[in-house]
């Protein structure tokens, strides 16, 4: 028997182990516990606050909150934490440690480049401390290769788009490979994100990649527009499929260009985006062998963790080690990086299916 014919080994542990590819993290949603005390820390203030702070970023219950809006008034708390660049180098450092802890042998990373007129903290100097930050972490030897996507949120002007794009194509050009694309995301309620497609459409004429958070909500109409632009990746996708209030043109339209979902189980959980687990959109794609990548999304704010999220797709939707292997190999195919990367990452999967077999002798 081999070691995939055989399924006594604990699926937590196999998870743990698993290498595996994180391609949707949201860099200030992802900050931890841990890393959010010791900032707050810094700050001057009291002990009550401080506490009271904490408890509304990070809650204990199962279901984090109330509605899918709720998660979006959390953004600005912790944003005012992360207001200077010092926090954002922090915040970034450990989020990258913490990942390669879990594994994660690859990352693309996301943040939205945010002005702090409090602290003289730019929309460049933002970038400038991500892009430090990520830099100094290959210089720690760490096993994980890590990406950058620039954010644009649409909750925000389309001025602010087009300069984001502008800073991706030139740090594309100038920031040894790790800014690789640009990221469509914010609140799915607020503005119309027509008025970000020539953007969007731009940043891809430009050579850069584009995930696109779209059909968080039902919004059939929108979602579509945003599928035809056919964006490298889609973010969520909840409800793209008509069983649930999206468009059969727009699953034809997916399916046909082969279009990556990012999903992100835990997250759409806890932000009651999904009523239950079970109807996770995950098996809709998944059963179908439409590419699917598990995320975590905000590992910290969802209280999350990427084998984490394998072993609640295995256990939800029967996956077995090798399924589990596969998913976790196939990701390599959607990141952003050359093709050199992802030869290198395939190698590291070779070598830990080996290594597999080597301990049944
Ligand atoms: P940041 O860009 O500040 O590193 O990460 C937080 C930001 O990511 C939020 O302000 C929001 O714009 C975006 N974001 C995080 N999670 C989600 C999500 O689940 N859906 C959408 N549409 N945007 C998100």
């Amino acid at each position: 028997m081999d070691y995939f014919s055989r399924s006594q080994e604990n699926i937590e542990t196999f998870c743990l182990k698993l290498p595996k590819i994180e391609l949707h993290a949201h860099i200030n949603s992802s900050v931890s516990e841990k890393t959010f005390r010791e900032l707050l820390r810094t700050r001057n203030i009291g002990n009550t606050q401080l506490t009271s702070l904490e408890s509304s970023v990070f809650r204990p219950n199962e279901k984090i909150f109330a509605s899918f809006d709720d998660c979006f008034d959390i953004f600005p708390l912790i944003h005012d934490v992360t207001n200077k660049t010092e926090a954002i180098y922090k915040v970034t450092s450990d989020v990258i440690s913490e990942f390669e802890s879990d594994q994660v042998k690859y990352i693309e990373l996301r943040t939205t480049p945010r002005e702090e007129l409090l602290t003289g903290m730019t929309r460049r100097s933002y970038v400038d401390s991500v892009l430090s930050a990520i830099k100094d972490s290959k210089k720690k030897n760490l096993d994980i290769d890590v990406r950058l996507l620039l954010s644009i949120d649409r909750k925000s002007t389309v001025e602010i788009a087009w300069e984001t794009v502008a800073v991706a194509s030139e740090l594309a050009a100038a920031s040894d490979g790790i800014v690789v694309g640009i990221d469509f995301s914010g609140n799915p309620k607020i503005n119309d994100a027509k008025d970000f497609i020539p953007v969007l459409a731009h940043a891809k004429s430009r050579g850069l990649k584009i995930a696109v958070h779209l059909a968080e909500i039902v919004n059939a109409q929108e979602s579509h527009q945003l599928v035809e632009l056919c964006p490298d990746r889609i973010g969520h996708g909840t409800y793209l499929h008509p069983e649930v209030g999206g468009l059969h043109k727009s699953v034809e339209f997916v399916k046909k260009h082969k279009i990556p979902i990012e999903c992100c189980i835990s997250s759409n959980l806890r932000s009651a985006s999904v009523p239950n687990v079970e109807d996770h959109h995950f098996g809709y794609w998944y059963q179908q062998s439409h590419p699917v990548v598990l995320a975590t999304d905000g590992k910290g704010i969802f209280q999350c963790s990427l084998s984490g999220e394998y072993i609640l797709a295995a256990k939800t939707f029967q996956l077995n080690h090798d399924e589990l292997l596969q998913l976790s190999k196939n990701s390599i195919d959607y990141i952003f990086a050359d093709e050199e990367t992802k030869k290198k990452l395939k190698f590291q999967w070779t070598e830990f299916s080996r290594s597999l077999s080597k301990s049944e002798q």
